[in-house]
């Protein structure tokens, strides 16, 4: 049985980013907290954890003074920074430069603008990105987490969009098809009224082609992601289309032998907050397993 890793599995720059200030952050003798888990794969928090690093919610995050706390590559709203201000935390800055790129363009456009133009969120709903994103408008912005929640937007009103950094290229157009009808049917030009902004990263967005090629060459396919990663569930979906024999795993514990008693060839993905060191422990121990039955 031949087991093979697809080729761009694994963190994507803006993790890799915030791993390595992490890192680094961890190796002074200072206590070093992180304003939720540095990236959603357990396996990768654990291994910062025995590093020292130690995670903590918002609720935590109010009550903490005279300390340094890394923010994850997913970004925070404005208010997280005024209450590192007020109790003397020394911030980290990790997010994703991508994230706060639009940040501030959400933030610019909101200045000049008000809620004359209505802003659309397109993401998922109590996603760390998104709550960022949201609090970029002081609480005046649209969240649309699918085509159910375009009712809220006034058709009378031009509106802009942006997109959560993970979201798929195919719902995105969707959703945006949706609201261009509705302003359809309130007699706008939908070109005049929205704005649309391709806020998909491409770092998440561009591997769908490749994957979908890997997991077309592949009896089994083994995709290792963390259960709560939106990009793991987003990219998972692309090759489960493709590969019915596609499975979905956290930990090497959760393999299960019988997936490969007919196959000859095995691929390993992952997702954009995969460690490349899980990917290959995972293909290691599908190596081990013993060749197939006829
Ligand atoms: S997926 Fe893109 S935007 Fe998100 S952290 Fe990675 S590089 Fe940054």
């Amino acid at each position: 049985m031949k087991v093979k890793i697809e080729r761009y599995s694994g963190f994507c720059f803006g993790v890799e980013n915030a791993i390595r200030l992490t890192e680094e952050a961890l190796k002074s003798e200072e206590e070093i907290f992180c304003l939720g888990h540095i990236v959603h794969n357990e396996a990768e928090v654990k291994r910062l954890e025995d590093l020292g690093l130690k995670t903590i919610n918002h609720d935590e995050f109010r009550t903490l003074r005279n300390s340094k706390v890394v923010i994850r590559a997913h970004g925070e709203p404005p208010e997280t920074y005024a209450i590192a201000r007020e109790n003397n935390i020394e911030i980290i800055e990790a997010t994703c430069p991508i994230v706060k790129k639009i940040h501030k363009k959400i933030r610019k456009h909101y200045e000049k603008t008000g809620t004359e133009v209505q802003n659309l969120i397109y993401g998922k709903k109590e996603h760390a990105e998104v709550v960022g994103l949201l609090g970029q408008t002081e609480g005046n912005s649209i969240l649309i987490s699918g085509l159910e929640d375009v009712i809220q937007i006034n058709f009378n009103k031009p509106a802009e969009i942006f997109s959560q950094t993970t979201k798929s290229r195919g719902k995105y157009a969707e959703v945006i098809n949706e609201i261009k009808k509705g302003y359809e049917k309130e007699g706008h030009d939908p070109e005049k009224m929205l704005e649309v902004n391709n806020t998909i990263c491409g770092q998440v967005a561009n591997r769908e082609p490749g994957l979908k090629k890997f997991c077309s060459e592949h009896d089994v396919i083994v995709f290792v992601s963390g259960k709560n990663s939106s990009n793991g569930r987003m990219l998972y979906g692309v090759c489960s289309k493709i590969n019915t024999a596609a499975y979905f795993i956290s930990d090497i514990s959760e393999i299960e032998e019988s997936w490969f008693d007919h196959a000859s060839t095995v691929g390993v993905c992952g997702a954009t907050s995969t460690p490349r060191w899980l990917i290959k422990k995972v293909a290691g121990r599908i190596e081990m397993i013993p060749g197939k039955k006829k």
